[in-house]
């Protein structure tokens, strides 16, 4: 490839991550550059006549006023191809390895390394014949990515035609040509396995799909009572040490998306360290391969510059639209999102921007959104469905959820799950609050339940909503006039309520057993708890106490099934269910 890069101007003032430079006369809004003799990656953000404003990607400590800036002509982009799973980033899609090993620890200036292997050669296996109609999308080729993921080489959108020539089966780097395309007006436009895209413009798609099935994530609280569907978009607030992490890393390990984009903007200054060391070591539970066989890593440590951190979420989102246009269901998860909007803030501020709510820029708001709509399902250029379901976590400032992150995330989500903070105190994880927390997609994945598991699925689950609110209510009476003067019948309505809590909703993420439950089992669950506490208030109606139910061993039984029975022992829970049903107790037996 021919180098683009020319000089568009000369740096005249460097303010940590934002340079000023004259010149601007062929620059372009959003265009990449590079500065100095060490030639760092930026971004042009502001240009106003000849003066210029570049977000840099690196240290600029070294640049100094005259040193020259090269415009490439292009918007900060992405490369796609094979090699994208199991690899990880940082915020500018720069293979962490390859800064490592050549600065050590720290993120060095000016290192241009290509985001996919050049020499590496790959198995590319023709679907298309000569004369057949290809436009962008179209799926040309097959290449086993890893043993997880089959790569599908798209023609880039954009070219229209049918293919003149096409590699035959065997063995092929991503530069090699492997289809012609002939467009119609007769042009030619040769296709290889590696395209770039622009990372803050969305990869067309011919139409959004209506959401219908349900991301499961094995999580009793999310999948149960407030689900969110493959396509959809959720918000996770929650103060420091609320379980927003196990959280990301639950679903990472357990959804059943077929890719994962996991983008790590680090609030402990170890935690990207964490997740650098303990991702490689995780097993896909379904496969049980190597988890990074169908995992794109982006990592921001905090010594990395600030704008790179900026660009982390859209880096990851292109990627995950590229996956998606194969026809694959992603799931991107952004831990945290407010360390991404804080770089923002501090980049604005650098700008000298009149700040909004709390020192954000007022186009907070507009990125957020810019973010989240990039989520949904659709049917892709190539016609096969595909979708993209974004999990956003949020760290507000002394857990306050009235600051701006929280309040503007809000807007542009459907799906809340709000992490609780006497919960995570009481060591009851996850920590979502079933009172704050909230799913509009309800109705959209309750045909998909009540089709492939139980009619009553979201009866069941309103009325299990219906008991934790009654116990709210009931938990102030008893605060007045004490737990005892409840009659016996509102005592079981508490009891049901704790059982569901302790044996449901409560779910450790280092149970061996407990970490992950199936749909199947989760409904099963729900539906012995629901018949136990209808038994238990028919017992107390036919003069049965409190105390004669508490003594039953079905107690106890239903309060440990979620580890007592594992995913594969389900017809267990069926027995569990029936001795349920036939639940009795004998007043003072
Ligand atoms: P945050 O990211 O919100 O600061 P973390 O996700 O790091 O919080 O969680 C803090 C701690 O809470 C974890 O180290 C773990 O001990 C506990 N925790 C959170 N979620 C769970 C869970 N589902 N099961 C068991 N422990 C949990
Ligand atoms: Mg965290």
């Amino acid at each position: 490839m021919a180098n683009p890069f020319k000089v568009i101007g000369s740096v005249v003032r460097v303010a940590g991550p934002l340079v000023e430079a004259e010149g601007g006369l062929h620059a372009h809004m959003l265009e990449m550059v590079e500065v100095g003799d060490n030639r760092v990656v930026g971004e042009i953000v502001r240009l106003q006549g000849n003066r210029i404003k570049i977000q840099v990607y690196e240290d600029t400590t070294s640049l100094k006023p005259g040193a020259p800036v090269y415009g490439s002509g292009m918007p900060l982009a992405v490369e796609l191809g094979p090699g994208l799973i199991g690899a990880i980033y940082d915020g500018i899609q720069r293979p962490l390895e390859v800064i490592r090993a050549s600065s050590g620890q720290y993120v060095q200036k000016g290192i241009h390394a290509l985001a996919l292997d050049r020499k590496r050669k790959w198995r590319f296996q023709p679907v298309l014949k000569p004369g057949a109609t290809a436009g962008g999308g179209t799926i040309i080729g097959l290449v086993p990515e890893t043993a997880l993921i089959e790569h599908r080489v798209l023609v880039p959108p954009g070219v229209q035609g049918k293919v003149k020539a096409i590699a035959a089966e065997g063995d092929y780097t991503i530069d090699e040509e492997v289809a012609v395309i002939l467009d119609n007006n007769d042009q030619e436009h040769t296709v290889s396995m590696c395209q770039r895209w622009p990372v803050r413009q969305g990869r067309p798609f011919l139409a959004k799909l209506r959401l219908s099935e349900p991301l499961i994530t094995g999580q009793r609280v999310i999948d149960t009572l407030f689900p969110v569907p493959k396509g959809g978009a959720v918000a996770v607030p929650g103060g420091f040490g609320t379980g927003k992490t196990v959280v990301q890393h639950q679903i990472a390990k357990w959804c059943d998306a077929r890719i994962i984009v996991f983008i790590g903007c680090g609030e402990r200054g170890n935690e990207m360290t964490d997740v650098l060391v303990n991702f490689p070591k995780l097993t896909d539970p379904r496969s049980q391969r190597p988890l990074m066989e169908r995992t794109i890593l982006i990592a921001n440590t905090s010594n990395m510059p600030v704008a790179a951190r900026e660009a982390s979420i859209y880096t990851g989102i292109t990627m995950a639209e590229y996956y998606r246009d194969m026809g694959y269901s992603v799931a991107v998860m952004a831990d945290s999102t407010s360390r991404w909007a804080e770089a923002l803030r501090e980049l604005s501020g650098r700008m000298e921007e009149l700040p909004a709510d709390e020192g954000f820029p007022a186009y907070l708001p507009t990125r957020l959104a810019e973010f989240y709509e990039r989520a949904g399902s659709v049917n892709t250029l190539s016609g096969k469905p595909g979708s993209i379901t974004i999990i956003g976590s949020i760290s507000p400032p002394g857990g306050d959820f009235s600051e701006p992150v929280t309040q503007h995330s809000k807007r542009y989500v459907r799906c809340f799950w709000s992490l609780d903070r006497d919960l995570a105190n009481a060591r009851h994880y996850p920590a979502v609050s079933w009172t704050d927390s909230y799913s509009e997609y309800l109705s959209d994945v309750a045909v998909w339940w009540d089709g492939n598991f139980d009619p009553q699925w979201l009866s069941m689950r309103n009325r299990i909503i219906e008991l934790l609110q009654q116990e709210a209510r009931l938990q102030q009476v008893a605060k007045l006039v004490g737990p005892d003067a409840l009659p016996d019948a509102q005592k079981i309505v508490l009891e049901a309520a704790a059982i569901f809590r302790n044996g449901f909703l409560q779910q450790s993420a280092f149970d061996k057993v407990d970490t992950f439950s199936v749909p199947a089992k989760q409904i099963k669950m729900l539906k012995i708890i629901l018949t136990f506490y209808e038994k238990s208030l028919e017992a107390v109606k036919a003069g049965a106490s409190l105390a004669d139910v508490q003594r039953s061993p079905l107690r106890s039984a239903v309060l440990r099934m979620k580890s007592a029975c594992s995913n594969e022992e389900i017809e267990k829970l069926d027995a569990l269910l029936k001795e349920v049903g036939n639940f009795k107790v004998e007043a003072g037996v």
